[in-house]
Protein backbone atom coordinates (compact mmCIF):
# COMPACT_ATOMS: atom_id res chain seq x y z
CA UNK A 1 0.00 0.00 0.00
CA UNK A 2 1.60 3.28 -1.18
CA UNK A 3 0.60 6.99 0.73
CA UNK A 4 -2.10 8.23 -0.43
CA UNK A 5 -2.72 12.31 -0.97
CA UNK A 6 -5.02 13.68 1.67
CA UNK A 7 -5.66 16.88 -0.35
CA UNK A 8 -5.35 17.79 -4.18
CA UNK A 9 -4.15 20.91 -5.14
CA UNK A 10 -5.51 22.29 -8.63
CA UNK A 11 -4.25 25.12 -10.28
CA UNK A 12 -7.28 27.39 -12.29
CA UNK A 13 -6.22 29.34 -15.30
CA UNK A 14 -8.20 32.17 -16.52
CA UNK A 15 -7.65 34.45 -19.05
CA UNK A 16 -8.00 37.91 -18.53
CA UNK A 17 -11.64 39.14 -20.69
CA UNK A 18 -9.92 42.40 -22.10
CA UNK A 19 -5.68 41.08 -22.85
CA UNK A 20 -5.86 37.46 -22.55
CA UNK A 21 -3.16 37.24 -20.28
CA UNK A 22 -3.28 33.82 -18.62
CA UNK A 23 -3.72 34.19 -14.41
CA UNK A 24 -3.44 31.07 -12.46
CA UNK A 25 -5.32 30.74 -9.05
CA UNK A 26 -4.65 28.37 -6.55
CA UNK A 27 -7.39 26.64 -5.29
CA UNK A 28 -7.47 28.11 -1.68
CA UNK A 29 -7.45 31.35 -3.69
CA UNK A 30 -10.70 30.02 -6.22
CA UNK A 31 -12.74 29.63 -2.96
CA UNK A 32 -12.11 32.90 -1.04
CA UNK A 33 -10.67 35.68 -3.69
CA UNK A 34 -13.38 37.27 -5.82
CA UNK A 35 -11.69 39.67 -7.40
CA UNK A 36 -8.28 40.08 -9.03
CA UNK A 37 -6.60 42.59 -11.30
CA UNK A 38 -4.98 41.73 -14.04
CA UNK A 39 -1.49 43.24 -15.30
CA UNK A 40 -3.71 45.17 -17.63
CA UNK A 41 -5.33 47.13 -15.13
CA UNK A 42 -8.34 45.06 -15.91
CA UNK A 43 -10.80 44.15 -12.64
CA UNK A 44 -11.07 40.20 -12.79
CA UNK A 45 -14.29 39.14 -11.32
CA UNK A 46 -14.09 35.46 -10.57
CA UNK A 47 -16.59 32.68 -9.54
CA UNK A 48 -16.00 31.51 -6.52
CA UNK A 49 -15.49 27.22 -6.09
CA UNK A 50 -16.49 25.28 -3.67
CA UNK A 51 -14.81 21.92 -4.76
CA UNK A 52 -14.19 19.58 -7.22
CA UNK A 53 -15.92 16.51 -7.51
CA UNK A 54 -13.98 13.45 -8.60
CA UNK A 55 -11.89 10.96 -7.41
CA UNK A 56 -8.43 9.90 -7.93
CA UNK A 57 -7.95 7.62 -9.94
CA UNK A 58 -5.05 5.09 -8.80
CA UNK A 59 -2.55 3.55 -11.70
CA UNK A 60 -3.10 -0.01 -11.36
CA UNK A 61 0.37 -1.58 -9.84
CA UNK A 62 2.02 -4.12 -12.54
CA UNK A 63 1.91 -7.46 -10.98
CA UNK A 64 4.83 -9.41 -10.93
CA UNK A 65 4.74 -11.59 -13.35
CA UNK A 66 4.31 -15.35 -12.99
CA UNK A 67 7.48 -16.70 -11.57
CA UNK A 68 10.13 -18.24 -13.92
CA UNK A 69 9.01 -22.47 -13.94
CA UNK A 70 12.79 -23.83 -14.55
CA UNK A 71 12.27 -25.59 -17.39
CA UNK A 72 12.11 -29.68 -16.83
CA UNK A 73 15.22 -30.73 -18.00
CA UNK A 74 14.50 -34.05 -20.38
CA UNK A 75 16.32 -36.28 -19.18
CA UNK A 76 16.26 -39.20 -21.30
CA UNK A 77 14.46 -41.80 -19.85
CA UNK A 78 14.72 -45.67 -20.34
CA UNK A 79 11.92 -47.31 -22.08
CA UNK A 80 9.55 -48.62 -19.75
CA UNK A 81 9.10 -52.33 -19.62
CA UNK A 82 5.91 -52.23 -21.82
CA UNK A 83 8.21 -50.17 -24.24
CA UNK A 84 9.99 -53.17 -24.75
CA UNK A 85 7.62 -55.51 -26.31
CA UNK A 86 8.99 -54.59 -29.82
CA UNK A 87 12.10 -55.89 -28.36
CA UNK A 88 11.27 -58.95 -27.68
CA UNK A 89 13.80 -60.64 -30.62
CA UNK A 90 16.15 -58.90 -28.85
CA UNK A 91 15.29 -60.80 -25.65
CA UNK A 92 14.85 -63.85 -26.90
CA UNK A 93 18.45 -63.95 -28.46
CA UNK A 94 20.10 -62.56 -25.28
CA UNK A 95 18.28 -65.43 -23.42
CA UNK A 96 19.47 -67.94 -26.22
CA UNK A 97 23.21 -66.95 -25.34
CA UNK A 98 22.00 -67.26 -21.34
CA UNK A 99 20.67 -64.00 -20.02
CA UNK A 100 17.72 -64.15 -17.50
CA UNK A 101 14.62 -62.37 -19.24
CA UNK A 102 15.05 -59.55 -16.40
CA UNK A 103 18.95 -59.53 -17.31
CA UNK A 104 18.11 -59.04 -20.89
CA UNK A 105 15.60 -56.48 -20.59
CA UNK A 106 18.00 -54.65 -18.31
CA UNK A 107 20.57 -55.09 -21.10
CA UNK A 108 18.50 -53.68 -23.39
CA UNK A 109 17.12 -50.37 -21.74
CA UNK A 110 20.81 -49.75 -21.42
CA UNK A 111 21.84 -49.83 -24.21
CA UNK A 112 18.65 -47.93 -25.65
CA UNK A 113 19.79 -45.28 -22.95
CA UNK A 114 22.78 -45.28 -24.89
CA UNK A 115 21.12 -44.69 -27.98
CA UNK A 116 22.43 -48.16 -29.69
CA UNK A 117 18.92 -48.62 -31.23
CA UNK A 118 18.69 -47.34 -34.17
CA UNK A 119 15.87 -48.29 -35.65
CA UNK A 120 17.24 -51.93 -37.24
CA UNK A 121 16.81 -54.91 -34.80
CA UNK A 122 18.74 -57.28 -36.57
CA UNK A 123 21.75 -54.66 -35.95
CA UNK A 124 20.58 -53.90 -32.63
CA UNK A 125 21.04 -57.68 -31.84
CA UNK A 126 24.09 -57.92 -33.27
CA UNK A 127 25.55 -54.45 -30.72
CA UNK A 128 23.64 -56.93 -27.85
CA UNK A 129 25.58 -59.69 -28.68
CA UNK A 130 28.86 -58.44 -29.55
CA UNK A 131 28.26 -56.38 -26.33
CA UNK A 132 28.93 -59.50 -24.37
CA UNK A 133 31.90 -60.37 -26.28
ZN1 LIG B 1 -5.61 41.68 -18.84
Amino acid sequence: MGLKPKRVEHDFVYFCPKCGNETWRTMREVQVIEKGVCECGQILDFDLIEGIKGKVVYKKKAKPGPKAIPVAVTAPVAPKKADLAEFEPAIDALMTLGFKKLEAMKKIKNALHDGAYGGDMDAFIEHLVMERV
